[in-house]
């Protein structure tokens, strides 16, 4: 069993995607479909929660959407024409049905349900004070004090209820919530996680990115823009802003690696961006080669970028097998170093003798490079370099990317030539902080006013962390907060 140290990121942090609709007969199976295109974003567990006029009905399980939402059986018990659905990230064992969203209660004003993208910066804090007047949590999830906030508001509508219980969370929300009357979609006021909206008919969707606007046949309208609350229902799509006006701070890392590059997240597609910030590296650290060679798959735009600025071919030297999880998920290390191998092969026939440059997102703890650079001199190549299209990770993200804690990030103890060492390579770079940003939205980055969220780069951390540096008031709070 384990106990959720209240202050460990690694527990309760959520990279989640998120899908809604209103209006759409068979609403259940079109968000089974949105959330199978949104997989990328969490592949634990998955939820629907639809209402069809009466009731509300609900399914949650561990495991892939495909898995558990495929079957017509599991889509006949979601009768309704307004959902939402919910797909989980969590690195660590301790995913349980109770921590799977949709959260759903029933309030003074009827059935709510809601889910939820980001992680909140203050969740223990604020469920500190809830348990303290009586509240009683059913699941360790930062998501749920939303719900005992609502429940406590002494406003009178739903909506007001909701913006006066997001009023007092900090942190990043990409928020879909369903009443027995509308679907409603919240940015937190920084607009750190995306949320995407779009008609299919007169119906209305809401979903994490883009990508799960396709796969329906939905045509993207905008981004809910940060800081915003849309409310559809009947009458059409209500818009409010009730947040204190403040510069927008998407996740710059959702472009690096984080969406998938068929999306197009705050009017930018992220295929192309991805090639942007290969091509910029390449300008910045050139290297005389024969071939790039990208590790698969999130490298690969990265690489092509590189390639095409740098003028030389671009192989896929290193072939992926899909049928394994995301490195991440593998909860020990033990595994997660099998877990690279099992992945990714080089493709011996082409590295014999060959000058290679082998383009990556990121290094997160170094496990990924060190493999893939033994492996690519294992199949002969004479020089192997890396390059990176992120600068290093060297800060855990606290607001829904999942990260190690920060003393297990490679960056965040070495420098970039202990890193060469460590994985191995003739040369390392990383695009450069100002590169990332000139490659992302054409300007520099702008040291008073940053245009994204680039903590996990930089350490400014935009939203206060309260829970982190609540010391050990914050970590009391563990004890209540055992994720089984
Ligand atoms: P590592 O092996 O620990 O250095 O992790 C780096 C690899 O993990 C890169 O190839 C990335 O594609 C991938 N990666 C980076 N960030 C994340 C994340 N937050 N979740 C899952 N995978 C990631």
């Amino acid at each position: 069993m384990k106990t959720t140290h209240l202050c460990d990121d690694d527990h309760l942090h959520e990279e989640c995607g998120v899908f809604g609709i209103h209006g759409l007969p068979d609403a259940a199976a079109h968000t089974a479909l949105g959330l199978h295109a949104l997989q990328h974003r969490g592949q634990e567990a998955a939820g629907i929660v639809t209402f069809d006029g009466e009731q509300f009905h609900h399914h949650r399980a561990i495991g892939l959407v495909g898995d558990n939402f495929g079957s017509e059986q599991v889509i006949g018990w979601l009768p309704g024409a307004l959902a939402i659905g919910h797909n989980r990230y969590s690195t660590t064992g301790g995913t349980i049905l109770r921590n799977v969203q949709p959260l759903f209660a029933e309030f003074e004003f009827g059935g709510l349900a809601i889910a939820h993208n980001g992680n909140l910066t203050n969740a223990f804090s604020v469920r500190k004070n809830l348990v303290k007047r009586g509240c009683i949590f059913q699941s360790t999830m930062d998501t749920e004090v939303i719900i005992h906030l609502i429940a406590t508001s002494l406003y009178s509508t739903v909506v007001d209820r909701m913006v006066d219980a997001l009023k007092q969370v900090e942190g990043a929300y990409a928020v879909v919530a369903l009443t027995e009357e509308a679907l409603i979609g919240v940015r937190d006021p920084l607009g750190i996680r995306p949320l995407v909206l779009g008609r299919l008919g007169d119906a209305f969707i809401l979903a994490s990115e883009s990508c799960a606007l396709d796969i329906i046949g939905a045509e993207f309208e905008r981004d809910v823009e940060p800081g915003e609350v849309v409310v559809i229902n009947a009458d059409g799509l209500h818009s409010i802003k009730p947040f204190i006006p403040t510069p927008a701070r998407f996740c710059i890392f959702e472009y690096i690696y984080f969406s998938r590059p068929d999306s197009t997240v705050e009017g930018k597609n992220v295929y192309d961006v991805r090639k942007r910030i290969g091509a910029e590296l390449a300008r910045e650290s050139p290297v005389p080669v024969d071939m790039v060679v990208p590790v698969p798959d999130s490298g690969v735009p990265a690489g092509l970028g590189f390639a095409e600025e740098a003028g030389v071919p671009f192989e896929l030297g290193i072939i992926r097998n899909h049928y394994v999880g995301r490195t991440f998920i593998e909860p020990s290390d033990q595994i997660r170093h099998l877990g690279v191998k099992l992945k990714h092969n080089a493709n011996a026939a082409k590295f014999k003798d060959k000058r290679v440059v082998l383009v990556d997102d990121s290094i997160v703890r170094g496990t990924t490079s060190l493999k893939i650079v033994e492996m690519v001199r294992g199949a002969g190549a004479s020089e192997v370099h890396l390059r990176i299209s992120s600068p290093p990770t060297a800060h855990s993200c606290f607001y829904g990317i999942d990260t190690p804690e920060t003393k297990e990030l490679l960056a965040s103890s070495y420098d970039i030539e202990a890193m060469a060492r460590h994985i191995g390579v003739d040369s390392l770079a990383f695009i450069s902080t100002d590169g990332l940003y000139r490659a992302v939205s054409g300007t520099p980055r702008d040291a008073k006013t940053p245009q994204f969220c680039d903590a996990c780069f930089t350490g400014e951390y935009p939203v206060p962390l309260t829970d982190r540096d609540g010391g050990p008031q914050s970590m009391q709070l563990s004890l209540l907060a055992d994720q089984g």
